[in-house]
């Protein structure tokens, strides 16, 4: 890979992908992030690297993702500034990817499609979930009826960890062959499209279905006490104005991996990195 490395922007993970490549031997400096310990450059210095790591998402509404300052930037002002034979990374590209090859003759390549890098991902995840209801209750997670919608990555590392702490854990899905492993796991199996008449009895809910799943009629029939965790990303899986009319207590909870664990979630991005690399032949 090219020595010389620009990271830009992200979460507190971004600062320790920096610190990991450094260690790794590169030349890093970043621009977009609490310095913390790394090389901040001006902007134009950033985009003049050999190889710029974008953040996961890259972008928000336009503008490159930038949760550690205050700075605005329009993605618009960095395209124009780049060239083809830089290297180019980024998280959830799948919108932005198109029109830069169009436009501005650019690749970016996506970390963040590695599936090693989402089942990564889904651990920092299951344990800030956890940490968040530990936070927000006043009972144990020992105990409490806990309900997991979606058995995906995230739903299977989040249900495995809340019965290893004692929840009365129940799972939901859709296909057959899931509602069969979460049988096989000694969870409670229950379909996601028949919750009615199930869900008032959970303490818990945590949510992972990328899908307006908890619409009013589930919503309503929550115990008031009951804590819903949304974890699916943006726009999330619960009917934000039900909730708020039925005055039930919602999280949503997006970039937990960023939040709970920057330096494991660092680790699996600087991994997915190298994947890449190495599969397109060039030496890590
Ligand atoms: P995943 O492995 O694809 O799992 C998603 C689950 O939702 C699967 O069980 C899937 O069922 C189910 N599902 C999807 N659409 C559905 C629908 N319309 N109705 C019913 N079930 C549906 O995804 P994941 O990696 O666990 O991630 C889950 C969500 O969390 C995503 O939105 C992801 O972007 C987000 N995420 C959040 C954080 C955070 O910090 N909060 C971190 C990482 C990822 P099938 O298998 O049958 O399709």
């Amino acid at each position: 890979m090219e020595r010389r490395i620009a990271v830009l922007g992200g979460d507190r993970r971004q600062i320790w992908l920096a610190k990991l490549l450094a260690d790794d031997g590169y030349d890093v400096v970043t621009w977009g992030l609490d310095p913390g310990g790394t090389v901040s450059v001006p902007l134009h210095e950033a985009l003049a690297r050999e190889c710029l790591i974008f953040p996961l998402p890259v972008c928000r509404n336009g503008m490159l993702n930038l949760p550690l300052t205050d700075s605005l930037l329009s993605e618009e002002v960095i395209w124009p500034k780049l060239s083809p034979q830089q290297l180019l990374l980024g998280g959830m590209t799948a919108e932005l990817s198109p029109r830069l090859r169009e436009q501005y003759g650019l690749t970016m390549l996506d970390y963040y499609q590695r599936e090693e890098l989402q089942v990564a991902n889904a651990v920092p995840t299951a344990e800030g979930a956890i940490q968040l209801a530990m936070e927000h209750t006043e009972h144990t997670v020992h105990g409490s009826s806990c309900l997991v919608m979606g058995c995906g990555r995230i739903g299977k590392a989040l249900a495995q960890r809340l019965h290893g702490l004692g929840a009365k854990t129940a799972v939901s899905a859709r296909q057959y062959s899931d509602l069969a492993w979460i049988d096989a796991c000694g969870w409670e199996s229950l379909k996601t499209n028949a919750l009615q008449g199930h869900i008032g009895r959970f303490d818990l809910i945590f949510n992972t279905i990328p899908a307006c799943v908890l619409d009013a009629g589930l919503l309503r029939e929550l115990k008031p006490s009951s804590l819903v965790i949304d974890l699916a990303s943006a726009p999330g899986g619960v009917d934000a104005a039900a909730a708020r009319s039925l005055s039930r207590q919602v999280i949503a909870a997006p970039g937990l991996p960023g939040k709970a664990a920057p330096f494991s979630a660092a680790v699996a991005v600087r991994d997915s990195i190298y994947h890449i690399l190495e599969e397109r032949g060039d030496i890590v």
